[in-house]
């Protein structure tokens, strides 16, 4: 028996609505799977902000380093003006725990008659991963304004490392052979066989974004992934292909900037946010977080769609390399979907939440 020791940091809104189903369903997993879990709950967000001066208190820093295995994450309210004193605890989170990368599926609903190739069909089968880096690029905020001879100019670093890029690839071909593993374990997907796109602009950047596409490259080559097709992808074409023919990605690998474009956009292919799950990933540690916000809108109505903490919950069970865990909790959502009778109302449905849940827990 594993014993895995899991934070829960429901934050604000539909995040402490979400989160306990998360919970849920790790306690529902069949036995035979040798698992068990130990939840701590643990503080993060703007409430916890105006009740203690601090969006993330030390403590929830400390616990998640030496008391977890992995977390899940609710959503916060960051207020749209500036307040004195606050920032975000999951960009801070991913700073602190070096999450060095961002994981996003985007999968959409098969209904049982749909196949992958046929073009004819009005329903595009989506079912991606897009792996993007998460500490370099443009985003190392080294920005300057200065006068020139016509004006003022403003410039920003782009930086790409050997380092980032080849841990960022590497683990895109780990998600590909492990993908590959939890089909086997019967989750339907439209892909047979393991496929990596590299996305970038080296036609243009040729030193940044060339070094990402040759080292990626690199890592890719190693004999592990031997499996692993690998084809790359220049960004703008990239988004007219994922329009046009998303049913032709497997993991997508990117750079900072186009990852954050790309998983937005990729999102939008499925139909409804809380569908869509993401894990901030480092080195042996894990947060699955759905990628909605604290939606005010909805919150205390018991009606949230928790399909995107169940798929976040798998997916930081894969980084914890709970494969066949995670293909449970995948077809039983993936089960729910395609039979469409219980659905929360962002799917046009008029489940509660809990009722939701309880279907899925069903099917496990
Ligand atoms: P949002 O994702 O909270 O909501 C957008 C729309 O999608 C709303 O209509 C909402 O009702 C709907 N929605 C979202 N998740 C849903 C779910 N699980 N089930 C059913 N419907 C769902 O985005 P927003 O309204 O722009 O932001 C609200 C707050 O959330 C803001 O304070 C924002 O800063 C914060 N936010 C946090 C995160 C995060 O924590 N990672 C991400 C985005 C927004
Ligand atoms: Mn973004």
């Amino acid at each position: 028996i594993r014993t895995l020791r899991i934070g829960l940091i429901p934050g604000d809104g539909i995040g402490k609505e979400v989160i306990p189903a998360g919970r849920r369903i790790l306690e529902a997993l069949p036995a035979s799977l040798g698992l068990k879990f130990e939840f701590t709950p643990l503080e993060a967000g703007f409430e916890t902000f105006e009740r203690t001066g601090a969006a993330l208190p030390d403590a929830t820093v400390e616990v998640l380093r030496s008391g977890c295995d992995g977390a899940l994450f609710g959503a916060v309210s960051s207020p749209s003006h500036p307040v004195k004193g606050y920032s975000s605890p999951i960009v801070a989170l991913r700073k602190k725990l070096d999450l060095y990368a961002n994981v996003r599926p985007v999968k959409s609903v098969i209904p049982a008659t749909a196949t992958a190739s046929s073009s004819s069909s009005p329903i595009k089968p989506v079912d991606m991963v897009i792996v993007r880096e998460n500490t370099e690029d443009l985003y190392v905020k080294e920005e300057k304004t200065f006068d020139g001879p016509q004006g003022r100019v403003a410039e920003a670093v782009k930086r790409i490392s050997e380092r980032a890029s080849h841990r960022i690839a590497a683990m895109a071909g780990e998600i590909a052979l492990r993908r590959q593993n939890i089909r086997a374990a019967g989750t339907p997907s439209i892909h047979a066989s393991p496929l990596v796109t590299i996305t970038h602009k080296s036609n243009v950047l040729s030193q940044t974004d060339g070094l990402f596409r040759t080292t990626a490259r690199a890592a890719l080559a190693a004999p592990r992934f031997a499996s692993v097709a690998v084809e790359e992808q220049i960004v703008d074409s990239m988004v007219y292909k994922l329009f046009r023919q998303p049913e032709a990605y497997d993991v997508i690998v990117a750079p900072n900037l186009y990852g954050d474009i790309l998983s937005d956009g990729a999102a939008a292919l499925v139909g409804s946010l809380g569908l869509v799950p993401s894990a901030n990933v480092g080195e042996g540690f894990a947060i699955g977080e759905p990628c909605h916000g604290s939606a005010p809108d909805i919150q205390g109505q018991g009606i949230a769609n928790p399909i995107a903490t169940l798929r976040s919950t798998a997916l930081m069970l894969e980084f914890l390399e709970e494969e066949a865990a995670a293909a449970r909790i995948y077809a039983a959502v993936d089960a729910n979907l395609a039979e469409g009778k219980l659905l929360s109302p962002d799917l046009g449905g008029t489940a509660k939440t809990d009722e939701v849940v309880e279907d899925i827990l069903r099917r496990l």
